[in-house]
């Protein structure tokens, strides 16, 4: 099947009389009809449901369309993208270890790596997203356990080399996280360039709606754990009766160990209504991000006409950071995320967006509707004009989440609030 089609059909196939539309199992428990077979689910989960902390129908039918979608061979969706980061991470890392990030990741992410991870022992060593293959390799430690990085990040959409990233992980017997929400696998597969999980928050534009708080680990069930490198993976699960992942579950040993252990144990587990709720969305997914990146091509065009930007940032635009490696992994777009610094500073940024009419003020961005972001107001508030500065983001930065209203529309606002500046 083909992207458009998947997204419709995967996860879910009726048969003779059953519903149309996946149905929401809205049940803790599920039932046996003895002891004894309970006694097989629990010597094998992955062939039966034990309970909804975990597990639940619903939500396995949406874990099989994303695992389709991105070409993995498992996932598991979580309560927030929040969680996927923090459960994608402590899967394979423990204190003592290390890992590598990417310093161009979404600043909730930064928080958790750099100082709630910390506090549990594990280091977060942050690199330039387009640090040199030798700059990369140097980051390494002994105890490096994994590299992690944002196709395209949130919110200086920088565009990484996956490609080169995952060579470089796999030099070193690690595998490379890829944080694919902004992207999508509708723009970018980032396990066809050799990443080995993939994690989202869906609450972005797989969600698109504004909904509700979600999150997904995919697994690519390629990446070789029996390196020696990865303990926790091929030797006993004491809290699960000695089973060796690697060896048990071969095909996706990353997920199921996620699934049996971390979210046994620590329960971000989406609700079935919820997942019924993503569902819906994943099932536009293909043709909304058409649309988006047709609309905020446009957008970007606009804005950068008018003069009235020190810069656009929006990789697919010819001339905009990022364009020459969008062309390469992004090739169809690059989403409804644009970023623009307007001419005259923070008061001119404040008086144009407190302009705009159809365009909404708002902590979000990837929604169905048009949007905006002040992050110095808002998400950097904190910084003073230096820090600000030093963190990339000045005062006259915008970031605008182009929507699916008809882009006419959405141009004729930006022009009114352009013409009150
Ligand atoms: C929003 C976001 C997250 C966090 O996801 P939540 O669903 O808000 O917890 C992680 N990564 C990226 C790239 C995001 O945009």
């Amino acid at each position: 099947m083909k992207i458009e089609t998947q997204c419709l059909h995967e996860g879910y196939t009726p048969k003779n009389g059953e519903p149309r539309v996946m149905p929401i199992v809205q049940s803790t428990t599920y039932v046996y009809d003895s002891t004894d077979e309970v006694a097989a689910v629990f010597d094998d989960p992955t062939k039966s449901l034990i309970y909804s902390r975990f597990e639940n129908p619903t939500t396995d039918c949406v874990e099989k369309k994303i695992a389709a979608l991105e070409g993995g061979a498992a996932a598991m969706c979580t309560s927030s993208g929040q969680a996927a980061s923090l459960l994608s991470i402590l899967n394979i890392c423990e204190a003592g270890d290390s890992f590598i990030a990417s310093a161009s990741i979404y600043g909730g992410t930064i928080n958790l790596f750099g100082t709630t991870l910390k506090r549990m022992g594990i280091e977060c060593i942050f690199v330039d997203h387009d640090c040199s293959e030798e700059e990369l390799n140097a980051a390494f430690k002994e105890n490096t356990k994994a590299v992690f990085g944002e196709t395209l990040a949130n919110p200086a959409l920088t565009v990484l080399d996956i490609e080169l990233w995952a060579k470089v992980a796999h030099a070193h017997g690690v595998p490379l996280i890829i944080d694919n929400t902004f992207a999508t696998p509708i723009l970018c597969k980032p396990i066809e360039w050799g990443a080995d999980i993939v994690i989202h928050s869906t609450s972005k534009y797989m969600d698109g709606h504004a909904v509700q708080v979600g999150g997904v680990i995919v697994d690519s069930g390629k990446f070789d754990w029996t390196n020696g490198k990865f303990p926790c993976m091929t030797e006993p699960d004491e809290s699960y009766h000695g089973i060796v992942y690697t060896e048990k579950y071969a095909f996706a040993p990353y997920i199921v160990k996620a699934r049996m252990q971390l979210m046994r144990d620590f329960g971000c587990y989406p609700a079935a209504n919820s997942s019924f709720l993503l569902n819906l969305g994943l099932e536009t997914l293909a043709v909304r991000m058409k649309q988006y990146c047709e609309n905020a091509l446009a957008v970007a065009k606009y804005i950068k006409s008018t003069g009235k930007a020190e810069f656009v940032t929006y990789p697919a635009l010819e001339g905009s950071a990022g364009h020459e490696l969008a062309k390469k992994y992004l090739p169809n777009g690059t989403s409804g995320v644009i970023s623009f610094s307007v001419k005259g500073g923070r008061s001119t940024a404040v008086k144009f967006m407190d302009s705009l009419k159809l365009a909404s003020n708002e902590v979000h961005v990837a929604d169905i509707r048009t949007c905006v972001l002040h992050p110095a107001s808002a998400t950097h508030r904190q910084l003073t004009d230096e820090q600000l500065v030093a963190a990339g983001i000045d005062g006259g930065l915008i970031r605008l989440s182009v929507g699916l209203e008809n882009v006419e529309d959405i141009i004729a606002d930006l022009e009114q609030a352009f013409k009150n500046i």
